[in-house]
């Protein structure tokens, strides 16, 4: 089954929204698979950004991203992928519809909230720097009320 990363950014933490998106995620049906509230130090941040290092807000957003803890998840379910964008919202807040997290909860791009794999090698590759020590193994006793 397919698996993304989710990870509620420090503004996230901050603001109290723990509950209200993990919440969201499991109400659709997905399977929380790993949880962890950590907070990470740059050259961490640097490698789960290593994408965008020559973003010229680049700098910044490592800079957000290690200024407090964050809950970092590993969701799983049918497009996971691509539907964990769509609950999240487009990445600037001020394109994201109302009803999503961003949509909902955020107003500046910088300071958004939430991330989300952009694609399944993508999801691949952060669950594996996120989890090293890997993640749980279970079955929701829901599947068949969620699939069919
Ligand atoms: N970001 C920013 N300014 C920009 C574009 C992106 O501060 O002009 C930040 C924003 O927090 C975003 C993150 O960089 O969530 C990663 O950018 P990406 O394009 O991967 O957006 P996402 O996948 O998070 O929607
Ligand atoms: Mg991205």
């Amino acid at each position: 089954m397919e698996q993304t990363f989710i990870m509620i950014k420090p503004d996230g933490v901050q603001r109290g929204l723990v509950g209200e998106i993990i919440g969201r995620f499991e109400k659709k049906g997905f399977t929380l698979k790993g949880l962890k509230f950590i907070t990470v130090d740059q050259s961490f941040a640097e490698k789960h950004y290593a994408d965008l290092s020559a973003k010229p807000f680049f700098n910044g957003l490592v800079e957000y991203i290690i200024s407090g803890p964050v809950v970092a998840m590993v969701w799983e379910g049918k497009n996971v992928v691509t539907t964990g964008r769509k609950i999240i919202g487009a990445t600037n807040p001020a394109d994201s519809a109302p009803g999503t997290i961003r949509g909902d909860y955020a107003i500046d791009i910088g300071r958004n909230v939430i991330h989300g794999s952009d694609a399944v090698e993508s999801a691949r590759k952060e669950i594996a720097l996120w989890f090293p020590e890997g993640i749980a193994e279970w079955r929701s006793s829901l599947h068949s009320w969620i699939y069919e």
